[in-house]
């Protein structure tokens, strides 16, 4: 060991050496200036005097000051002064891979290396790591991993925690597992890194630990609100202007007058909005007419718009703007690229922020463009606290964002955009006060903003609990209500304890809480489980188109509109896409399907126009179901070729099935009365169908059973949407009902599904039945 010992000795001189002729050189010299005009310079002894008196430190400090890039660097060189350069091990976790990765780069050369030397990085499925690599950049997934190999993290020797005030899952995760592992390990040391002042949260939990605060400068940025804006730029709020587009059909001529009256209802409609001071409650319960500044439909041209008047009118700067996610980055940038002057490179450079940038364009959005040449980076929420690009001037704020787009689930965005916070606005807006005064626009009304939650609730409370329970699961974190507890801010332990017990009963989790092969598939789906049991069992019984048209409808809204004004006729369209069915779910899948017919004959908005359908809200069922096509090849459950899982998709026995398995234990009786059909649940009692339902009207309900996805209580229960199933498919995709009887009947009935429908079958089918009964009836 004292041979070991000395080559250690000898590979930190070496580090040492190298180091001091990196910075001797002329590039070297420049990074070094550069390095030493960041706010975190001035503050670097201190850090790392109160970093080796205590365990854990928190840091926080204005985006941009140099947490991450010279934080960990700083305790690297101090090592290497030290002579421990080959010794220690410093680990610096990142929320997403795309900063693991870039980070990671960007440090390497400001060390004047390449990756994978003394600093490297590594991500799921990838990584850059070398032998004498001291410094990793890593997401927070995989140190939760390494932890689970290696609980007490043997040879590392600093934990960096960034961006902790984001709350992300694994970061609360994370912290958990460190706090319950510092007593054993007292030589390692504990830095978490956070943009906000909320550090006291933090140092609290780990029994007051020191804050140290990067004191830091922005210049003020005036904000815009969409009123203004339309005002400043001269913008004609005419919603939906993109029908337009289709004025041109033969066909409907006649309806050309209806949908310009309704354009110009929207518009006036919306134009009232702005003014009236409860906007709140009009614009956020009619989401259609919210959706006109929407970045789906009408914002993208406002966007352009507005890019145009900065380009045109306003002094120099770089245009950084926010928008919910890589698609629609895509979009609106094939969109600008095709326009006159936003797509001519000789004014405009235009870049977006995503996830596999190549170095040289990563270089780009960091540099200054040539004069003359206006640079306007698209980019999500990273933009917010990863990454930071310093000559923006203007900043362009959608006003949503997907979140939770951390490694937990999988790796995979989440799937449906939402307003943003205050916090997260006001952050937005300061990207655009780093070097000189500012402007912000928010593609939203001020009364909008008003309307936004003051901060983002921390993931942990804001992810479904049986989505968290199955995540603490697969990542082996030990009994799910005692793990939580320990949280930064735990939920509610009696809800905690009704999501594990509802994963009993679906068959996720067995009686001793572990998870089940239907739980460990569940828990790669970052879809509430129900949801994701059907299209699992869509998956394996080859019946999967229809049923990632209803997966994708339950997770987005309905996309039946029903007007006020036009109930009946809206209700009568509704009812013609059910048939004899008796499922709204069913109903849901016709209307999709016919919608999408006519989307390819470019009829799209005039079928939605003639039955009662919201065009957007198709559009966003057919971008989910997209993703849970990709999210289901991922975990391998559907191969590449689409032919075989849909051959069954026709069979509409089957759907119900699968609609009943993934919606038990939501199920009510039905007895069809003389003149009116009682319905029951076993919570509820009595319910009642909402009228919004295709079987509200009906005179007979020729099902013994309903399952349904929701249920409101006004002054009675009721029930939202419902489909109805047989008592076979009842007890044969029904999970279980509790943990007495059914559930050894069903065990048993197994053995005789040969034998299905025989006559001592429905003798058991009888009894069965008989005992549901007795349990939803009494
Ligand atoms: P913080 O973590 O405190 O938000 P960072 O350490 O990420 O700050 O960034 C510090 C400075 O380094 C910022 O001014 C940023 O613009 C700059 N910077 C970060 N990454 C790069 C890069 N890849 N290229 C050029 N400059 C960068
Ligand atoms: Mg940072």
């Amino acid at each position: 060991s004292v041979v070991l010992e000395k080559i250690r000795h000898r590979k930190s001189l070496q580090l040492r050496n190298k180091q001091m002729d990196w910075q001797e050189s002329p590039d070297g010299q420049k990074m070094l200036e550069f390095r030493k005009s960041l706010p975190a310079y001035k503050e670097r002894d201190a850090l790392l005097k109160t970093i080796s008196e205590n365990q854990v430190v928190v840091v926080s400090g204005e985006t941009g000051c140099g947490k991450t890039t010279q934080l960990p660097q700083y305790i690297l060189e101090s090592e290497i002064e030290a002579a421990r350069g080959a010794v220690c091990s410093i680990i610096c976790t990142q929320p997403r891979r795309i900063s693991a990765m870039a980070v990671s780069e960007r440090v390497a050369a400001e060390r004047g290396e390449s990756l994978g030397e003394s600093v490297g990085y590594k991500v799921r499925l990838e990584g850059m790591k070398g032998r004498d690599t001291r410094l990793l950049f890593c997401t927070t997934g995989i140190l939760l991993r390494r932890l689970l190999v290696d609980r007490n993290l043997t040879g590392i020797t600093h934990v960096i925690v960034d961006e902790i005030h984001e709350r992300g899952m694994n970061e609360d995760f994370l912290l958990i597992v460190l706090k319950e592992l510092l007593p054993r390990r007292p030589e390692l040391r504990l830095i978490l890194m956070s943009a906000t002042l909320n550090a006291e949260l933090f140092s609290n939990y780990f029994g007051g630990t020191p804050v140290i605060h990067i004191p830091g400068f922005t210049y003020p940025v005036r904000a815009h609100f969409l009123e203004n804006i339309l005002e400043m730029t001269g913008y004609r709020l005419t919603a939906y202007n993109q029908i337009d587009d289709y004025g041109q059909e033969k066909s409907w001529k006649m309806q050309k007058q209806a949908i310009r009256k309704r354009k110009s209802q929207i518009a006036s409609a919306v134009e009232d909005a702005l003014e009236s001071a409860n906007f709140r409650e009009y614009g956020w319960r009619t989401q259609d007419s919210l959706s006109c500044w929407n970045p789906d439909s009408i914002g993208f041209n406002l966007i352009e718009h507005l890019l145009c008047h900065i380009v045109q009118r306003e002094r120099p700067g770089a245009v950084l703007v926010f928008m919910t996610g890589w698609d629609d980055i895509n979009s609106l940038k094939d969109q600008l690229q095709a326009h006159p002057l936003l797509g001519d490179p000789s004014r405009v450079l235009l870049l977006a922020c995503h996830g596999s940038m190549a170095s040289s364009e990563q270089r780009l959005i960091f540099d200054k463009p040539p004069d003359g040449v206006r640079k306007i980076v698209l980019a999500t929420n990273m933009a917010e606290t990863s990454i930071t690009i310093n000559d923006v001037v203007f900043v362009i704020d959608c006003g949503k964002a997907k979140e939770t787009s951390y490694d937990a689930l999988n790796n995979t965005p989440c799937l449906l955009p939402t307003w943003i916070s205050k916090a997260a606005a006001r952050q937005r807006r300061g990207r655009a006060g780093r070097v000189q005064s500012g402007e912000s626009y928010h593609l939203y009304p001020k009364c909008v903003y008003e309307a936004f939650a003051d901060y983002q609730l921390p993931e942990l409370l804001r992810t479904p609990l049986q989505s968290l329970c199955l995540q603490i699961k697969r990542l082996q974190l030990g009994s799910i209500a005692d793990f939580l507890a320990r949280a930064l801010q735990p939920p509610e332990p009696l809800s905690v304890e009704n999501a594990v017990e509802y994963l009993k009963v679906i068959g996720a989790l067995d009686e001793d809480e572990n998870l089940t092969v239907l739980g460990n598939q569940l828990s790669m789906l970052p879809v509430e489980p129900k949801l994701g049991k059907m299209l699992i069992l869509g998956a394996i019984f080859n019946c999967l188109d229809p049923v990632l048209t209803v997966v994708a409808g339950l997770s987005v809204r309905d996309p039946f509109v029903m007007p006020f004004d036009k109930k009946d006729l809206a209700e009568s369209a509704k009812s013609q896409f059910s048939g004899h069915d008796y499922s709204d779910h069913l109903a849901l899948v016709r209307a999709y399907d016919g919608w999408k017919n006519a989307e390819r004959q470019q009829a799209g908005y005039e079928y939605c126009w003639n039955n009662f359908l919201s065009s957007q809200t198709l559009k966003a069922i057919d971008s989910l179901r997209k993703q849970f096509i990709f999210l289901l090849k991922d975990i391998g459950l559907v191969q590449q070729n689409l032919e075989s899982p849909n051959s069954w998709s026709h069979d509409e026995h089957l759907l119900r099935a699968i609609i009943c398995a993934g919606l038990f234990p939501g199920v009510s009786s039905v007895v069809n009365k003389e003149k009116s059909i009682a319905l029951k649940t076993v919570e509820d009692g009595q319910v009642l169908l909402h009228s919004n339902s295709v079987n509200a009207g009906v005179q007979k309900i020729p099902f013994p059973w309903l399952v349904f996805n929701e249920k409101v209580k006004v002054n009675s229960v009721f029930l939202r949407d419902s489909t109805g199933i047989s008592d076979s498919v009842l007890l044969l995709f029904g999970g279980k009902i509790s943990q007495g009887g059914l559930d050894g009947h069903l065990k048993m009935l197994g053995g005789y599904l040969e034998f299905f429908m025989t006559p001592s079958l429905a003798e058991i089918y009888l009894r069965l039945k008989i005992e549901l009964e007795d349990l939803i009836l009494n």
